[in-house]
């Protein structure tokens, strides 16, 4: 943190993970550019995106990182993880293993992190409601029984993604301010 001429400056890593294909680029891309890719490659990628949000008249960055497609080999490095202070773990509504592989990337994530970091679960693709494989209240049950805060989202039509980000932002600023 530095003290700069426009008062306190606070950068805050934020990294997504869960399963290939669940919409981690895409949500990235809604909430930095309000852009959504129907054909997102998994290999493309950018390391990570900075976001502002003002909180308390204070400038806070989100450093948002995104795994450019290596979760797909097990991959995700530790440097990866080094010094995040937040987390999207996120699944795919419409598909089952990828709520059933969340456990294991909370483990992934405790592994890896030397610091206390803010999560959330994320059901993402609410917009698929009509193929719908695990329910609203699966997700909250299970976010409340890993102590984690939890929301629904869709990349394709922005519901909430807007919020899921800066829910973690803020809570991490109430943590550190
Ligand atoms: P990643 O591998 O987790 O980064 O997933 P991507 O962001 O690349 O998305 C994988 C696929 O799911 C792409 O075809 C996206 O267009 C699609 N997708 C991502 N988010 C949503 C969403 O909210 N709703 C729907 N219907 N499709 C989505
Ligand atoms: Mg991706």
């Amino acid at each position: 943190m530095e003290e700069g001429e426009a008062g306190e400056q606070y950068l805050f890593k934020i990294v997504i993970i869960g399963d290939s294909a669940v919409g981690k680029s895409n949500l990235l891309s809604r909430y930095a550019r309000n852009e959504f890719n129907l054909h997102s490659k998994a290999t493309i990628g950018v390391e990570f995106q900075t976001q502002s949000v003002v909180i308390d008249g204070k400038e806070v960055k989100a450093q948002i990182w995104d795994t450019a497609g290596q979760e797909r080999f097990r991959a995700v490095t530790s440097a990866y993880y080094r010094g995040a202070v937040g987390a999207l773990v996120v699944y795919d509504i419409s598909r089952r293993t990828t709520f059933d592989s969340v456990p294991r990337w909370l483990q992934e994530l405790e592994t890896h992190s030397d610091t206390t970091v803010v999560k959330m679960l994320v059901g993402n693709k609410c917009d698929l409601d009509n193929i719908r494989n695990i329910s609203v209240e699966e997700g909250k049950s299970l976010a409340e029984a890993e102590g984690l805060f939890f929301i629904e989202t869709s990349a394709l039509d922005s519901t909430n993604v807007k919020k899921a980000f800066e829910i973690v932002i803020r809570e991490i600023y109430n943590n550190v301010s």
